[in-house]
């Protein structure tokens, strides 16, 4: 057989549209050009509007897990209190960042399946003391969101005086996020659901954010400094680092598709996509680890079923032997299901390749389905949307 496309199913790396790749292969121009420098000035502009962010938004080269240690960097002192509510493997990523950072850490690490929610941050919060709350906005391990407006606006509340740090990395581009809500700190990276390649990472820091960064004064960090990066986020035309010229353009393309779509409209999509893969898979014997309120419009773990006549690595090998890649489970979940990311800009013939590759592996690993069963479900979901 010819060889396949490799469809990419894994929660970040994601595919990403033609006309993305098409920006990251421009000819490079300098980045003093004033043709990179205003269009990198209209990204940022287009990227504080997309979350409601008061403050600014810092784009620079890097990973999210560089967004992590930089979200943290400016905005905690020693003399913080920080509670961390962890329900999975960035979470736990999350406290180990702070803790060797030396912060004082108070972790309540959830169970994986049930995050935490608005009563129980209320109570955590309630027993005194704790100026910087951090929560994950969408758990990578487990497929989990969290009820971030409910969260966010109790906080505003009732404790003023706590500085919230989310997590956007699974999220953002996916999970509505409105930092008006009352999250201080938000951040994500290029190669999740805003749909562009592996390079960047995004942080946003409204006035209360940048306002604790003013109040901490020096910090030992240079290249994750807000400070040295205010006046170049502010005026493109300005150089601390050289930024990555044709990754902010593909960038700006990933952002132009999104509001292009609208950025309710596309959490939307993500959400009714998300439905409609669970309710698939549940029709050949899987289930999704997450329920309800919590299932995670943007990746999914989905569960083997009892009798399966495989193995985990078997079976996502008989996956990528038809084509798709998808994720192993981490920590509690290993070997029990496979994790698959369903963000960013899939449209109807992607939706139905993700699905019809893990049918087709189902059936090479002589589990006891109907061929077609999963994407019945899909065609007929499918067949009744715009
Ligand atoms: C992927 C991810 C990260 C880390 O991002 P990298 O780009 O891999 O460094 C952090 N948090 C969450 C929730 C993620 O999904």
């Amino acid at each position: 057989m010819i060889t396949a496309k490799k469809l990419v199913m894994v929660p970040g790396p994601v595919p990403v549209s033609a006309s993305v790749l098409q920006s990251l292969g421009r000819e490079p121009l300098s980045h003093t050009d004033p043709q990179f420098t205003d269009a990198f000035q209209e990204l940022l502009t287009d990227l504080r509007g997309m979350v409601n962010c008061d403050g600014i938004a810092f784009a620079m080269a890097g990973s999210g897990t560089m967004g992590m240690e930089m979200a943290v960097a400016n905005t905690i002192s020693k003399n913080d209190k920080v509670l961390i509510c962890s329900n999975g493997f960035f979470g736990d990523r999350y406290i180990s960042i702070c803790e060797k950072r030396g912060y004082n850490v108070d972790a309540r690490k959830a169970d994986w399946l049930s995050p935490v929610t608005a009563e129980e941050v209320d109570g955590l919060l309630s027993s005194g003391g704790y100026s910087v709350l951090v929560m994950t906005h969408i758990e990578t391990s487990t497929g989990a969101i969290i009820q971030l407006e409910a969260i966010a606006k109790m906080l505003r509340q009732k404790y003023p005086g706590v500085l919230f740090i989310v997590d956007g990395v699974a999220a953002c581009g996916g999970a509505m996020i409105d930092m008006a809500w009352g999250v201080d700190v938000y951040f994500t990276c290029s190669q999740k659901a805003l749909g562009s390649v592996p390079g960047m990472t995004v942080v946003w820091a409204n006035k209360r954010a940048l306002a604790k960064r003013e109040s901490l004064g020096a910090i030992p960090e240079s290249y994750v400094d807000f400070d040295r990066w205010i006046p170049v986020m502010t005026d493109t035309k300005k150089y601390w680092g050289t930024p990555t010229v044709n990754n902010i353009w593909a960038l700006k393309e990933a952002v132009r598709i999104l509001m292009e779509e609208g950025h309710e409209a596309r959490c939307r999509r993500h959400a009714e996509d998300a439905a409609l893969i669970a309710s698939a898979m549940e029709a050949i014997g899987f289930s999704t680890a997450c329920k309800g309120e919590f299932r995670a419009p943007t990746l999914s773990v989905f569960l083997y079923p009892s009798d399966m006549p495989v193995g985990d690595e078997q079976f996502r090998a008989a996956v990528a032997r038809e084509g798709g890649l998808v994720a192993g489970c981490l920590g509690d979940f290993a070997g029990r299901g496979f994790r698959m990311g369903h963000m960013a800009n899939l449209d109807k013939h992607m939706l139905i390749c993700y699905v019809g590759a893990v049918e087709r592996a189902c059936l090479r690993c002589g589990m006891d389905i109907k061929p077609g069963a999963a994407l019945a479900v899909m065609q007929e979901g499918l067949a009744k949307r715009d």
